[in-house]
């Protein structure tokens, strides 16, 4: 049926521990390459393929397609590179998650917490598919693992400028990634942790509380453990920033992924007991320019309101008055420490709720919908440590009625009138 359809097909024959990488070209979403597996077994970023079952992937994607015991596997369509390698860090990989798996079991038998983990590297080393390939190994053999996402610039699991936390409860979907169902979310407004490190700090620290509560409540949350997927700057404030993280998770386990300097200055820097590891990136890694990124992080937003492949979403549009909403940007533009009142200090600057005037410069910026509405002064001072509830797109403002027109998943009325602004705008194309 190829054939009929029109696709060029084309065979693989991969031996054992080798992998076939390719690339569907980026472009107007025409472009599409189906994987079918033949013989053999074969699974991609550590999610098992089903045989004789057509697996679709869209325009940017690039994909390893590994095996261990060796499988033959068919290409429909042309992708922009197709190649087999016998040279991945698979192995690595496999023993780093044995490791990991021991560590749960010893936790289950000593009634104690199984490993947090924290994956940290530059960017394009490949951290989000260490991360995935861990969880999707670790819930293949029962466990319940956590994943964080601290990657504001590229989140997995929300819009970017989030940080968040998901419960996994099976392997990734092979075409779709984790199937992402009441995860916990709070907001960052940007997409570098640089613009308000400590708020992101904060933010780390926040999520850290938040699984540490769980896993005292729920056994298998606490034996599965968490994997940590970080941010790629990892000099400076960014550097700081890891280190916070590890102390606020109490990480056991830290992956440095190809960046030997990192590695020492983790291994420096981090008590003792920290188990740091250095591991080789898989050369099938594919480099993204900020052309790229970008537009990742504008379909990430699309997908949020518009749905993905076979799951259509239709959002609303409606009109908010100026008068029902609170719109607030958490930190105020860092002040010479000889200017600031007496009794400040910077930190209450970044962590600071500045109320936004609505104007026309609003237009096009996502909004995050707090879950805490601003009734008193301990809320509105919950309200930067509060998860979000939602996010929508401010599409027109007008400022002679004083009404925005906004996006929105959920039809009005807003489910709360506390919205935090955020650096990222999107020009709706739909
Ligand atoms: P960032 O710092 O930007 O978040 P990252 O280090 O998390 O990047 P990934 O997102 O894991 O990097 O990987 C970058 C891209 O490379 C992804 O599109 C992923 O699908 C692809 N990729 C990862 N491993 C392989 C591989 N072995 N073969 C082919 N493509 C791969």
């Amino acid at each position: 049926d190829a054939e009929a359809s029109g696709k060029v097909c084309t065979r693989f024959d991969l031996e054992k521990e080798t992998e076939l990488r390719f690339e569907v070209e980026a472009g107007d979403g025409s472009e599409q390459v189906e994987l079918e597996l033949i013989t053999g077994l074969a699974e991609v970023f550590g999610s098992e393929l089903n045989r004789n079952k057509k697996y679709t992937f869209g325009p940017g994607s690039k994909i390893a397609v590994f095996t261990w015991q060796g499988c033959t596997v068919n290409l429909y369509g042309k992708p922009e590179v197709a190649y087999v390698s016998k040279d991945t860090p698979m192995l690595l990989y496999l023993n780093t998650h044995a490791a990991l798996e021991q560590m749960r079991k010893q936790a289950e038998r000593d009634n104690e917490r199984g490993p947090r983990v924290m994956v940290v590297g530059p960017t394009d080393v490949g951290k989000s598919t260490v991360c995935r390939l861990l969880l999707s190994y670790a819930v293949r053999v029962g466990r319940r693992p956590t994943l964080v996402e601290l990657d504001v610039g590229q989140s997995g699991v929300s819009v970017p400028g989030t940080v968040s936390a998901l419960c996994i409860e099976r392997p990734a979907d092979v075409e779709e990634g984790f199937s992402v169902q009441a995860p916990l979310v709070y907001h960052f407004g940007s997409t570098t942790p640089g613009t308000n490190i400590k708020l992101y700090n904060k933010l780390t620290s926040c999520l850290a509380e938040v699984f540490s509560q769980r896993c005292e409540v729920n056994r298998k949350a606490s034996v599965g453990g968490c994997i940590i997927n970080t941010c790629g700057w990892v000099k400076g404030s960014g550097y700081q920033a890891l280190v916070h993280c590890a102390s606020t998770f109490q990480v056991d386990v830290v992956l440095v992924l190809d960046h030997e300097r990192l590695y020492n200055e983790l291994k420096r820097d981090l008590p003792h007991f920290v188990r740091v590891v250095l591991l080789p990136k898989s050369g099938g890694v594919v480099e993204r320019s900020k052309e790229c990124r970008r537009e990742t992080r504008d379909e990430k937003i699309r997908e949020y309101f518009y749905g993905f492949r076979g799951l259509s979403f239709f959002p609303f549009s409606f009109e908010v008055r100026f008068s029902d909403v609170r719109i607030y940007k958490i930190g105020a533009p860092s002040i010479p420490d000889s200017c600031l009142p007496l009794g400040m200090s910077q930190d209450d600057t970044q962590l600071k709720l500045v109320p936004v005037t609505p104007g026309r410069d609003l237009t096009y910026h996502v909004l995050s919908v707090s879950s805490v509405d601003d009734g008193d002064e301990d809320a509105r001072k919950s309200i930067v440590e509060s998860p979000v509830c939602g996010f929508i797109v401010v599409t027109h403002v007008d400022t002679q009625t004083q009404v925005m027109k906004v996006l929105s998943p959920a039809p009005r009325p807003l489910p709360r009138h506390t919205l935090l602004i955020m650096d990222i705008r999107f020009m709706d194309m739909k």
